[in-house]
């Protein structure tokens, strides 16, 4: 059998023809200068990325703040924007002593005992319930001494109402008022002397009082006396104010009523105080006193 060989005599190899061959050295060498250039470029540029890129990569604290910095978090509008002193009714003003959780207190579980004979004393809590009169609450600790001389066992108040008292104090004595505190916290058992006193004197015994014969005169008392347990003035963040030497009953015609009630009782309110027993609230227990405060603390009556 014969073998053809190919034909194929003077064709060059296959890496003969490349470009190479067929472009001038000087071409040649300028062409790789060029990728040379290119790749020097290419591999600056990846350089300058990869660096760029570590210099804005945040770390873990930058990650939290960064938020904060750009975007407002939920409820930051409110809170940049500035408070005002809010504006209550009289009823207002009782639904806000009712909503607030009075630090160092606690709820008085059981009515104390008035004159000890349990129908009387019975009798006397649901006339006063009806006048609006609830159990109020008691210190849970300790409280602070007012340190004023014509106080007696009332020189108590707890430490917030009486860090109050002393900004409302010189807020009032800055504009030459001379406003006064005559009573802060007083005890259930206080209450119950003063009651029962009151009581005694207009001839009233327990027996009347149990039978119902005596609910004019307990409603009369009630007017401006709480039974014990259900005064305010248990939880010391209480006060009764004077003007100078003036009564509690002259108060309201005081310049230092004019000052404390003005604008929606806007001196009190700054220093974190409200009345306790304004006119036109319904049902409060008393009759109104402008002469007693509770004090509620300032963010209590910003809006
Ligand atoms: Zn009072």
């Amino acid at each position: 059998m014969r073998v053809i060989e190919p034909i194929n005599p003077k064709k060059p190899e296959l890496e003969t023809i490349t470009e190479e061959t067929r472009i001038p050295p000087k071409r040649r060498h300028k062409r790789k200068f060029i990728i040379f250039c290119f790749m020097v470029f290419v591999l600056l540029a990846a350089v300058v990325i990869v660096l760029a890129g570590k210099a804005q990569a945040p770390n873990s604290t930058s990650i939290k703040s960064e938020p904060k910095n750009n975007v407002p978090e939920i409820g930051t509008q409110a809170d940049t924007k500035p408070k005002q002193l809010a504006v209550f009714t009289p009823d207002q003003f009782k639904e806000l002593y009712d909503s607030i959780a009075y630090p160092n207190t606690t709820a008085i579980q059981t009515p104390p005992t008035i004159t000890g004979n349990e129908a009387a004393d019975d009798r006397m809590r649901q006339i006063a319930e009806k006048r609006g009169y609830k159990l109020r609450s008691i210190p849970v600790s300790p409280i602070v001494k007012i340190g004023d001389p014509n106080l007696g066992d009332d020189d108590l108040l707890q430490e917030k109402a009486l860090e109050g008292w002393k900004l409302l104090k010189a807020a009032a004595n800055s504009e030459g008022l001379p406003l006064r505190i005559v009573s802060g916290y007083r005890s259930p058992q206080l209450q119950r002397s003063i009651f029962v006193s009151r009581y005694n004197d207009t001839g009233g015994t327990a027996a009347a009082a149990a039978s119902g014969q005596a609910d004019s005169i307990i409603n009369a008392i009630l007017i401006t006396s709480a039974l014990p347990g259900y005064s305010r003035h248990h939880t010391g963040y209480t006060i009764d104010l004077q003007c100078n030497n003036g009564s509690l009953e002259a108060f309201v015609t005081s310049p230092c009523f004019t000052w404390i009630s003005r604008n929606n009782y806007e001196n009190a309110k700054k220093t974190g105080w409200i009345p306790s027993y304004p006119e036109g609230a319904a049902q409060q227990g008393p009759e109104p006193e402008p002469w007693e405060y509770v004090w509620v603390g300032v963010d209590a009556v910003m809006k």
